[in-house]
Parts: C-alpha cells; structure tokens; sequence
C-alpha cells in the first residue's frame, strides 16, 4: 500500500490552545488513519523556524490577549512563509485568537492595537469600539453556537469565548452564517471566514471533533493538494460523520 503522509504544524500549540484546541490534530488524526495516511505532527512555537514547503496541514489555535501578544510579537519572523504557505493553497485552520492573527489588524481588550500577518483582510476590533452597534458593547461573546454553510448544506456546532469581534473584508466568505449564537461580531450574521484553503472560525470544542463533516472537508483539501490523483473524497465518504 502507498505510503501517505499527512505533515502538520500546530503554530504556538504551547501557547494557543483554548480549550484544547489541539484536538482538531487528534480529530484530523482519527479520519486520516481510516484511509491508511499516518501523521507527523510537529509543534512550532516561538522562535521555531516556518518553512511553506514543510506542512500539508496547519493549525493555529486560540489564545486569551496575553498569549496572543507573546505569540504576535513572534510573528513577523514567521509571516512571509505563513503567506507563502497560505497563498499556494496550503490548508488551514485558524481559531479564535490564530484567526484574529492573521487578518489587518487585532485590537485587545485594553485598547491596543497591533497588525496581523495580514494575508487575509479582515480586521478585529474590540469589545468597546465604536464600530459597533449600541447595546453590543461592553460584553464578551460566549455560549453555544451553531451556523449553516449554504453553499455545501453543512450545519456547525461549537462554543465561543471571545472579547474580539471581526469583520470579513474583500476576499473573504464567512465559514456559515449565525442560527444561534453571536459569531464573529454579534451582529452582521458571520461566523469564521474561508478564504482560499484556510478555515477561520470562533469555535472551540475543538470544531472538528465536533463536526467530523467539516475534518473530512479540510483533510480532503489538504491531502488533494499533495496527491491530486487519489479519491480522497470518495475514501473519506465511506467514514460516517456527525455534527453535533
Ligand atoms: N483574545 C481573543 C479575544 O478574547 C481570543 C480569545 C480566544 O482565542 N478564545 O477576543
């Protein structure tokens, strides 16, 4: 049998992990070793170097605003390789405080502002700014949360915890739009961001231990894109899934 291999890269997985956001690895894991693909997974952390040629697969996990100014602080070392990986359709997932991180600009609670990598274009403001609507200020976005992608039929379920709200700028469609819950801003109806081969989101639980229809997704495109002519799709349809 061929010998397929799935190579990840958790960035900041020391430091990014909101409630076990690490998961998604094990979730990925769990489908990739039912089609006969073996992960690697290694953990890149501050000062670690980021090569695009390394990875099918990357996972930036959530942070609470300390852990998410250590890692920013890091980031511009890493950011021309993160575009890079990014821009020749490499697979991603980034949640909560990684997708934050990759977008213009984050603004923590405490008013300071800092730049993302910026390969995507949306922009985070926080929880006082005056871009929002009267009566969203002031509150953290948190509890349950579920959302439907209309374009492929699929319905998410995930918890949120976030002071930031985000706003989607050109380029980028929302991950589903709200059922319940807040998403990225509590009032325009978006949840998350997919733009090219990266999935953005707000939800932990992890997302893809909950919503093995979106795991098989994203493994599906990172494993197409390293071999293109295996029916990936056709493989992973035979593993039952639920979302829930
Ligand atoms: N620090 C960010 C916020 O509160 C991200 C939180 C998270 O990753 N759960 O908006």
């Amino acid at each position: 049998m061929a010998d397929y291999k799935l190579r990840i890269a958790h960035l900041y997985g020391d430091l990014m992990n909101t409630y076990g956001d690490y998961g998604n690895v094990i979730a990925l894991t769990y489908y990739a070793k039912q089609i006969g693909v073996t992960v690697d997974y290694e953990l890149v952390s501050l000062h670690d170097t980021f090569k695009a040629d390394d990875y099918d697969f990357v996972l930036f996990g959530g942070g609470q605003d300390y852990e998410e100014s250590v890692t920013a602080k890091d980031l511009p070392g890493k950011s021309a390789e993160i575009k890079t990986y990014i821009e020749q359709g490499g697979s991603l997932l980034a949640v909560c405080g990684g997708f934050q991180l990759l977008g213009r600009t984050m603004e923590f609670a405490d008013g300071k502002v800092i730049n993302g990598i910026g390969v995507m274009s949306h922009h985070t403001v926080n929880l006082n700014s005056p871009e929002l609507k009267d009566g969203m200020r002031g509150k953290r976005l948190i509890g349950n949360i579920e959302i439907k992608n209309n374009e492929n039929g699929e319905t998410y379920h995930g918890f949120e915890n976030h002071q930031g709200r985000t706003f989607l700028g050109e380029g980028e469609k929302a991950l589903g739009h709200v059922i319940s819950g807040n998403g990225n801003n509590g009032d325009d109806q978006t949840e998350g961001v997919i733009y090219k081969q990266v999935y953005g989101t707000y939800f932990h639980g992890p997302i893809l231990t909950r919503n093995g229809n979106l795991a098989k997704r994203i493994l599906k495109n990172a494993l197409s894109k390293r071999y293109p002519k295996v029916d990936w799709q056709g493989k992973l349809a035979a593993i039952p899934t639920e979302s829930f």
